[in-house]
């Protein structure tokens, strides 16, 4: 029997760090000794190119677009590590759904048993923020990544989405989608955004699998076309991601998330405004008092 491949699926608000987070991890996960597909969902098709020296490669929608016929190997494209490399594409801009691009490449490769021929520990799907069509919400649907992650920072509109997605998990949870692994906490430094984000994950009654700073070392590797764990494989923020890469990998059991309704998560976002507004006047008076 083929053995079990672990699929995950990463959502969060745009910009704030699935891409590098997602490649990361599975730099971090191919150093570990496993066997990883990153499968970009994102129609701007940027997911993989950073374990790709920067360089984008075709998608699948452009491929189909070109060729009648198309095999799945002929999207496939190896990157650092030998990771396996597919961006589904998009429509070009204004033009049709931006969802296509999913469905398409996830009905080509349901079709072509790739997965098991080869041999794959990890298929990481880089989806996108706000699940507004049908065809990003595929992947938690229809079961077909297992286990959901969102990377968030603790601004409000990241939570916001976040708190979206937790929504649309639950509202498939009873019919076979995908379940909460937890959230993935980046650029978080201030100790008080820990506390947002500790605050917001114990409210939805999940965890958090991982804290990643905001990093100067993430940015000089990106300029570079590289991930961190290839760039930097000896510096502090590659060992936070083959930390999350650990974790991850020993992650088994994901949960049905408990959102919070609107008029909640804007009293939650309001008693938070209340302490940072007493941490900072207290910042102050000590500073104050201390005659800084
Ligand atoms: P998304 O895929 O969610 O749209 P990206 O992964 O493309 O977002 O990240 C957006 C920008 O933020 C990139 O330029 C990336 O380098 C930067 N970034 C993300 N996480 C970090 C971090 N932990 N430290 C420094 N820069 C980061
Ligand atoms: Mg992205």
């Amino acid at each position: 029997m083929a053995k079990k491949i672990k699929q995950i699926a990463i959502y969060g608000k745009g910009g704030i760090g699935k891409s590098t987070t997602t490649s990361n991890l599975s730099a971090a996960l191919s150093v570990l000794g496993f066997k990883v597909m990153q499968f970009g969902c994102d129609p701007k098709s940027d997911s993989t190119n950073t374990l790709r020296a920067g360089q984008y490669i075709p998608t699948v929608l452009d491929t189909i677009r070109e060729k009648t016929v198309v095999k799945a190997h002929d999207v496939i494209y190896q990157g650092f590590n030998g990771i396996y490399c597919v961006e589904s594409g998009g429509p070009a801009p204004g033009v049709g759904c931006a969802g296509r691009g999913i469905i398409t490449a996830v009905e080509l490769f349901k079709q072509q048993k790739v997965f098991d021929e080869l041999d794959l520990d990890f298929v990481i799907y880089d989806v996108l923020g706000d699940v507004v069509c049908g065809g990003f919400a595929m992947p938690i649907r229809e079961g077909i990544a297992e286990h959901v992650f969102t990377v968030s920072s603790s601004d409000f509109m990241s939570v916001y989405a976040s708190n979206n997605l937790f929504k649309g998990i639950k509202k498939y949870s009873n019919s076979g989608g995908a379940l909460l692994g937890g959230i993935i906490a980046n650029s978080i430094n201030a100790g008080y955004s820990r506390d947002i984000i500790d605050d917001f994950a114990a409210r939805t009654k999940t965890r958090i699998m991982e804290y990643i700073p905001r990093s100067i070392t993430v940015t000089q590797s990106e300029l570079r076309g590289k991930t961190t764990v290839e760039a930097a494989p000896d510096s502090e923020q590659a060992k936070i991601y083959s930390a999350l890469a650990e974790k991850i990998a020993a992650h088994e059991v994901s949960d049905t998330p408990s959102p919070l309704e609107i008029h909640e998560l804007q009293a939650w976002a309001a008693s938070w405004s209340d302490q940072l507004l007493e941490l900072e006047s207290g910042v102050v008076a000590g500073g104050i008092k201390a005659g800084i």
